[in-house]
């Protein structure tokens, strides 16, 4: 399917959803779990956008519009603090519905990430050539866009762990691939055999697929107001761009695709574009 196609379908399945989340009074915003907050790069800023505003208060970090959640005590904005910030204040830019603007700053503390050494077998995963470099770049391009989406409607804010596996707890190290230095890790790496079912972590629509020279087989689903999760190194997808989806769902596969060291899940959480740390969001952790 070409990405208009894909887009246009995408917006056809929308204007289906924002009618159908809207029946079911107990899934209303106000009863969803915030994820737990942590004020470093990589992290999650809940703040406070007050309760007085009867239609929801938007907002902007960094340019780019946050989630705001309706909660029984109020609005709150939930913002994704990318790896790359420096410590210090930031700002948020918050505009109420009378038109009203103003700044709201937040903190970020230091958090010095470990670093992890990597052995690739594949050395072209490690340092690509000409003709990898012309299909990363367009794998880029398809990332970048499926980032942007956003859903409207906050259909999950809390999420379960997508399958069962070995956890490690290496999002934001530092990465050293055949003692290269590369990106920090942006996810989740869940180990398990390769074919072991992964399920929706809530509910969500599905926004792309590919498959990626360093992702492999990859998914993204749009859990509403810029709430993204990234599926990686999949062997099946069982979903398509467009596809509805509930919480507990199958949607693919573990494998071994792309640049790897064996069969796992890599899991990333997507808040305002920034991939954020995806325990968080997993309820069971605390
Ligand atoms: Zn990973």
């Amino acid at each position: 399917m070409t990405q208009s196609n894909r887009f246009l379908s995408l917006l056809c399945t929308l204007l289906f959803c924002s009618f159908s989340v809207h029946t079911n009074a107990a899934d209303e915003p106000q009863y969803r779990q915030l994820p737990r907050t942590q004020t470093t790069p990589g992290g999650v800023v809940i703040l406070d956008l007050g309760s007085t505003d009867s239609t929801s208060p938007t907002a902007t970090y960094n340019e780019v519009p946050v989630a705001v959640v309706r909660t029984t005590a109020g609005w709150r904005a939930m913002i994704g603090i990318p790896l790359s910030a420096k410590p210090g204040p930031h700002s948020v830019e918050v505009t109420r519905y009378d038109g009203s603007v103003e700044l709201k700053t937040f903190e970020v503390d230091l958090k010095a990430y470990p670093e992890q050494h990597l052995t690739i077998e594949n050395k072209r995963k490690v340092n690509p050539n000409d003709e990898d470099m012309v299909r990363i770049r367009r794998d880029r391009t398809d990332i970048a866009n499926a980032k942007r989406y956003r859903h409207p409607t906050i259909l999950s804010t809390r999420l379960d762990i997508p399958v069962e596996g070995i956890r490690s707890s290496s999002f934001g190290s530092r990465r050293i691939l055949n003692k290269q230095p590369r990106q920090p890790h942006g996810g989740m790496d869940i180990a398990a055999a390769s074919g072991t079912p992964v399920y929706a972590p809530g509910d969500a629509i599905v926004v792309e697929s590919g498959d990626y020279f360093f992702s492999g087989k990859c998914l993204f689903l749009g859990h509403g107001a810029g709430l993204q999760t990234f599926y990686a190194h999949l062997s099946k997808i069982h979903v398509k761009p467009g596809d509805i989806i509930k919480r507990g769902q199958l949607i693919a596969e573990v494998g071994a695709t792309g640049r790897v060291t064996g069969a796992h899940l890599h899991w990333s959480v997507g808040l305002n574009r920034t991939w954020v740390d995806p325990e968080l969001f997993l309820a069971t952790t605390e």
